[in-house]
């Protein structure tokens, strides 16, 4: 098993990153791994922390069409050049939690994402110099207010509401070129999505490359890198499930608004 990294907090409100050990401890480590981050003595059970996004970027890059069948079921041809729009780090969710559908939508999408996590300070990158600035890889979920996209020229509204950005459960170094992703609904077993992360327009190492020509890219940064074909509308009580091969599965149920109460309650920390 591939090595996970992830982030936690323990009972104290104390945040840690680790590593996720087979009986589920995580061994803490002494920094973010992206930073150098060493592991250290100290192990923490199951029972005594939870688990966060594997990481607290400075900013979220998405990048929009990056599949031509997931550009053709909206009605778009596939950009010439990567078309990049941001999330707000405060859209972060972490595997498990609840994320609130927003009253000011009629229509909200799941998009499975492969997400790139930046390794080092990066700014007018060659791809080949981009290839080595990827520190590693979780599972995104870029939650969008379709409705509102469509009626906004910007989508700053539909894809930045709190809980919009489900990463994890934890991050790995490597993966397959031509890991599967799948995005599953409740129970079904046929999947809602399910193409392998090749079908990929814009490969990672040009996303970065082009990405650094605009703006700096920091250790921690993260970077969507566009969902395949089989977009659907989500429903309160619905539970999506993302799974990248070599990764694992990143679990979300939306939430009515009247349920933020309890959210809050669940999760209090600044993180
Ligand atoms: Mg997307």
């Amino acid at each position: 098993m591939a090595q996970r990294y992830v982030r936690i907090q323990d009972k104290s409100g104390a945040i840690h990153y680790g590593l996720f050990q087979l009986d589920h401890s995580v061994l803490l480590l002494s920094d973010a791994p992206w930073l150098g981050g060493q592991a250290l003595d100290t192990a923490i059970t199951e029972t005594d922390y939870q688990l966060l996004a594997p990481c607290l970027p400075s900013k979220i890059v998405a990048v929009g069409r990056n599949y031509q069948a997931h550009a053709a079921e909206l009605g778009n041809d596939v950009p010439a050049e990567p078309l990049l729009f941001f999330k707000p780090p405060s859209a972060i969710a972490a595997d498990q939690q609840g994320i609130i559908y927003p009253p000011q939508s009629q229509r909200v999408d799941y998009e499975g994402e492969l997400a790139i996590i930046v390794g080092q300070t990066s700014k007018h990158l060659t791809p080949d110099q981009a290839a080595n600035a990827i520190w590693g890889y979780t599972i995104a979920n870029d939650i969008t207010a379709r409705d509102l996209q469509r009626q906004d020229s910007q989508w700053t509204r539909a894809k930045g509401f709190d809980g919009f950005c489900p990463l994890g459960p934890w991050a790995v170094r490597h993966i397959s070129p031509d890991a599967l992703l799948q995005t599953f609904i409740n129970e079904e077993e046929e999947p809602r999505q399910s193409s392998p992360i090749s079908d990929m327009v814009f490969s990672p190492a040009t996303l970065i490359s082009y990405i650094s020509q605009v703006m700096t890219l920091v250790p921690g940064d993260v970077i969507l890198t566009g969902t395949p074909e089989g977009i659907s509308p989500l429903s309160v009580g619905d539970q999506v499930r993302v799974e990248i091969e070599g990764i694992g599965s990143l679990v979300n149920q939306i939430m009515a608004p009247s349920e933020e109460y309890w959210l809050c309650l669940l999760y209090t920390s600044d993180a």
